[in-house]
């Protein structure tokens, strides 16, 4: 018998997406409240990685994430003038078929997730939350935002690295922590010289590019700060521009060059944190960032994000009591999320810190790939 057969998922974002795909694959029945009231998603690209395609793989949804990306197989690294010293190859964890590594625009992943949601037939509510929990017996009770109520045999918060859920379920606001590091990105038309992610290491920053399609590039920049200010939304550009003084070489020239709408620059300062042991109280648990957030320095938040979503579906899919489910889900997945958040956080720190030789970056990212290669 499965473990859960009605499960309400709060938050409509990768890791609630993907678990309610996952879920509806085993036969379950999935709800899926979602606070906006209509999809807002940022149009910037991200990175999914050889494990997260690996873990898409397993719930067939590659191949549409594939067509709508930029695969490739390695790493380059730059210095600031654009010159390549080292690259990092990347093993085809998906068979010779699949790249080792795509690039993929936030909007177009999300549209591969709602569709295949909406394909299996999942419930999504846009414009609702869950306002209160109640746990009885084997059941969540649950009261929407709508005024409505539902009663289910496990609740899952994917509601992201502020979870109101977690709130509910742990009380007190979990502590996250600042970085010190705040990251920029603005989407581009794709330089014919970037066929793969290219990192560039200047003086006091980082940049990048990453080809998320044919068409498209996104840079990034990743920038030490001393406060999580907000900066003036109007000169957005012109700070990104300044940032980038110290670079130079034909990937950064085009780059600059397509830098001219302070819409089109996201900027934010980042955080880190990590839900001790137990994620879950009864029948409510949380996954992805609500559980564990992360920079972006090893690409794989979402990724993580991802592997919940398919481990957990599995695990209820098994049967069992819910609450044993989340304990024994909780104790396959810290070690590995730790690993990220940990080496991410880590890597930061290393990018502050002059003094360290940029080989000890790379030696580091090049054992934790390694290390999240092996199965989950
Ligand atoms: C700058 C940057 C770059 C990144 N690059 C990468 C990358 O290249 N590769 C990678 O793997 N990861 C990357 N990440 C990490 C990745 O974006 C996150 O780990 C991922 O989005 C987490 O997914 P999630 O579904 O858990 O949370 P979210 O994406 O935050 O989704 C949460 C969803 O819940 C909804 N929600 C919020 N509150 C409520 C509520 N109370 N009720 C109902 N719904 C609610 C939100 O509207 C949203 O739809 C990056 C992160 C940053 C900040």
């Amino acid at each position: 018998m499965a473990g859960a057969r009605r499960v309400l998922v709060v938050g409509g974002g990768i890791a609630g997406l993907t678990l309610a795909v996952a879920l509806r694959r085993h036969g379950i029945d999935v709800d899926v409240a979602e606070i906006q009231p209509r999809w807002n998603v940022l149009g910037v690209g991200i990175s999914l990685t050889g494990p997260t395609l690996r873990a898409l793989k397993s719930i067939d949804l590659i191949d549409p994430c594939v067509a709508v990306s930029f695969g490739f197989d390695r790493i380059i690294f730059a210095d600031a003038t654009g010159r390549e010293f080292d690259a990092l190859r990347l093993p085809r964890l998906c068979g010779p078929d699949y790249p080792a590594t795509v690039a993929i625009g936030r909007p177009a992943l999300h549209d591969v997730l709602i569709r295949a949601a909406e394909r299996l037939g999942v419930a999504v509510w846009l414009g609702t939350t869950a306002s209160k929990l109640d746990q009885a017996g084997d059941a969540v009770e649950v009261t929407f935002s709508n005024g409505s109520r539902n009663s289910y045999d496990a609740v899952i918060g994917c509601d992201g690295a502020h979870s109101r859920v977690r709130n509910l379920v742990f009380g007190d606001p979990a502590a996250r922590s600042f970085t010190g590091l705040a990251v920029w990105r603005a989407t581009m038309p794709r330089s014919p010289d970037v066929e793969c992610m290219q990192m560039f290491y200047g003086p006091h920053t980082k940049a990048g590019v990453n080809p998320h399609s044919r068409d498209e590039m996104f840079l990034f920049l990743v920038q030490p700060i001393s406060s999580g200010d907000r900066l003036p939304p109007d000169r957005m550009h012109l700070l990104l521009l300044e940032q980038l003084g110290d670079f130079s070489g034909r990937v950064l020239e085009h780059a600059r060059a397509h830098i001219t709408d302070p819409a089109k620059v996201d900027y934010r300062p980042m955080d880190a944190f990590l839900l001790p042991p137990p994620w879950h109280r009864g029948h409510v648990a949380v996954i992805g960032d609500a559980a564990h957030t992360t920079t972006p320095h090893l690409a794989t938040g979402a990724g993580i994000a991802i592997e919940d979503a398919v481990v957990l579906a599995e695990m209820l899919a098994d049967g069992g009591p819910v609450p044993n489910i989340f304990e024994r889900f909780v104790e396959r997945r810290f070690a590995r999320c730790r690993l990220v958040v940990e080496t991410a956080v880590r890597l930061g720190e290393m990018e502050k810190d002059t003094s360290i030789p940029i080989q000890a970056h790379f030696d580091l990212m090049r054992s934790t790939f390694r290390k999240l290669a092996e199965p989950i």
